[in-house]
């Protein structure tokens, strides 16, 4: 059997990895603080990006929370199957959903997602941009229902959940969508239940939503932040419906046409951002959401 030894370090890599241990150290200490003194949920520290904080323990995190201690924290995740040397990067769904249940049981409120919804006209970008958003666990994107038929390599349960009329129908009555649209001669609606789910586990939610629905959204929810995504202009737009080679000169007269009544909507929204550079937009959108 051959043993491999370890890698052997320059002295500058290891004065650089030394440096990278003692940053984790703050910025896990801070974490912990900022819960114990109420400053922060233990939601926004598990939807925190740093890579430092998804290497923390769950186990410290819950002995962090006032009330809690090492002691109930073990408990805690005993009783979830979560095993003691879990690290919060590494816990699933499940896991998740079940620690809300533990603290709300406990009476430790975590802070509520914000609700946000990202809409504009057709061909502007908003589906690159939501894009974007699914590797940040700060976000979840909430799954559509619709009626329309599945495009070639759309997944049900993924980009949409596909169902038959009298399934959506069947939703619609039994009051399970918090909006719904129609669009283009199909039905497209948010389920609430998983928008209510995540928004408890402290993740923001995001829609990417037709105008109409949007609006919906507003009406129910006050606090929704509705964001407008335009284009740098109008014959920008134009160009990038035109790409869209598939359609007919009557269907994209007719998408330009829905696209100006799009546009005029921009002043129902409480921001609207340019799309000129997806990146830039996103960062904006994030500052927007986190504030
Ligand atoms: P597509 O068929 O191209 O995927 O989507 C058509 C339009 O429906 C897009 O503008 C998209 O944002 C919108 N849409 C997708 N899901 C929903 C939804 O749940 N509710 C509403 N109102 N519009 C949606």
């Amino acid at each position: 059997m051959t043993i491999i030894p370890p890698p052997k370090l320059t002295h500058e890599e290891r004065l650089a990895a030394l440096e990278k241990a003692k940053v984790s150290r703050r910025d896990r200490a801070e974490v912990k603080r900022a819960i114990t003194v109420g400053e922060i949920t233990i939601f926004d520290a598990i939807n925190d990006p740093r890579e430092s904080i998804r290497r923390m323990k769950v186990i410290d995190l819950l002995s962090s929370i006032p009330g809690v201690g090492k002691a109930r924290a073990t408990l805690i995740m005993e009783r979830r199957n979560i095993s003691p040397t879990r690290r919060i990067g590494g816990l699933g769904q499940l896991q998740l959903k079940a620690l809300s249940k533990e603290l709300s049981l406990a009476k430790v409120d975590p802070m509520r997602g914000k609700l946000i919804v990202i809409s504009g006209p057709g061909g502007v970008g908003k589906s690159t941009i939501t894009s974007a958003l699914r590797s940040d666990p700060r976000f979840w994107i909430s799954v559509s229902a619709t009626t329309r038929e599945p495009r070639t390599g759309e997944r049900d349960g993924v980009d949409y959940y596909f169902y038959t009329e009298e399934r959506f129908q069947n939703l619609i009555d039994s009051d399970e969508l918090l909006e719904w649209a129609e669009f283009a001669g199909n039905r497209y609606g948010t389920p609430s239940a998983p928008v209510e789910e995540w928004r408890n586990l402290g993740k923001h939610v995001i829609l990417e939503i037709e105008i109409e629905g949007a609006r919906q959204v507003r009406n129910h929810d006050s606090g929704a932040l509705l964001i407008f995504i335009a284009p740098p202009s109008w014959d920008e737009l134009v160009r990038r419906l035109a790409g869209r080679g598939t359609d007919s000169p009557e269907r994209r007269a007719a998408r330009l046409a829905l696209a100006e009544q799009e546009m005029a909507a921009a002043g129902d929204f409480d921001a609207t951002l340019i799309n000129e550079d997806v990146e830039a937009l996103v960062a904006q959108l994030v500052s927007l959401a986190t504030a």
